[in-house]
């Protein structure tokens, strides 16, 4: 059995929820977002540890969240970086080197499904990444200064969701090679993309969204809905 360890970032400030409560500790159900996140990775039988990564002046609440929610996989709470990108390296350092596979996925997307889940590890064992992402259903247009430069045909667009999923020798390497070159990706993908590695699709789910915005808090409140009918 492959060894799976699972990096969460959830060190985000959330500036676009307004407010002061970071985006990742909102509440859904009656629940923090992240604990809803957590809570799917716990469940998952063939995920072995779980590294959260949570702003530094956070890391004693998200200690007790851990503990209260019963997140038993959390093997350590490491203290997230100004961007994203910077966050995952400091979670990926964490990591043991006996892993096998590293599924990085944002704290922010609650609705994961362990099946995707479980596809993404399963492709990334025979592969080595696995990006998880869905096809454009809208019709796409490149604007410049408010025109419309072009209709970007769409057949070959995807939207890439999380979570992404590697062998831990191509993270590492993907993330080392970002650092020394001073790369910054908006996706994890990106930066293994970058060694000219095949980067193979999972079909994912239009509900696996990334809670951003206080429009986005009203859809997840749908979405739950609708799952406990
Ligand atoms: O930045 P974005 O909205 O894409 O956030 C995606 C995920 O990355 C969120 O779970 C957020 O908490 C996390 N993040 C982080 N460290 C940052 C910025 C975002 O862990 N500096």
């Amino acid at each position: 059995m492959p060894h799976v360890t699972a990096v969460i970032p959830a060190a985000g400030s959330g500036k676009r929820m307004g407010g002061n409560k970071s985006k990742q500790y909102l509440e859904i159900a009656s629940r923090p977002i992240i604990a809803h996140t957590l809570q799917v990775f716990q469940e998952a039988s063939f995920v072995d540890d779980i590294i959260l990564v949570s702003p530094a002046a956070e890391i004693p609440f998200s200690r007790e969240l851990v503990s209260n929610y019963g997140i038993s996989k959390v093997v350590s709470i490491a203290e997230g970086g100004a961007e994203r990108q910077d966050s995952i390296k400091k979670g990926l350092e964490t990591i043991e080197s006996s892993t096998d596979i590293v599924i990085v996925h944002d704290g922010v997307r609650p609705f994961i499904k362990s099946d995707i889940l479980k596809a993404s590890v399963n492709v990334a064992l025979e592969y080595g990444a696995a990006l998880v992402a869905v096809p454009v259903k809208d019709t796409v247009k490149k604007v410049n200064g408010g025109s419309v430069i072009e209709t970007v045909p769409r057949n070959k667009l995807w939207l890439a969701q999380t979570p992404q999923t590697f062998s831990y020798d191509l993270i590492m390497a993907a993330y080392k090679n970002a650092f020394l070159k001073g790369i910054i990706g908006t996706d994890d993908a990106s930066l293994v993309e970058i060694l000219g590695k095949e980067v193979r699709i999972v079909m994912g789910s239009y509900d696996n969204i990334k809670i951003t915005t206080p429009e986005d808090l009203l859809f997840a409140e749908a979405i739950l809905k609708e799952k406990q009918l």
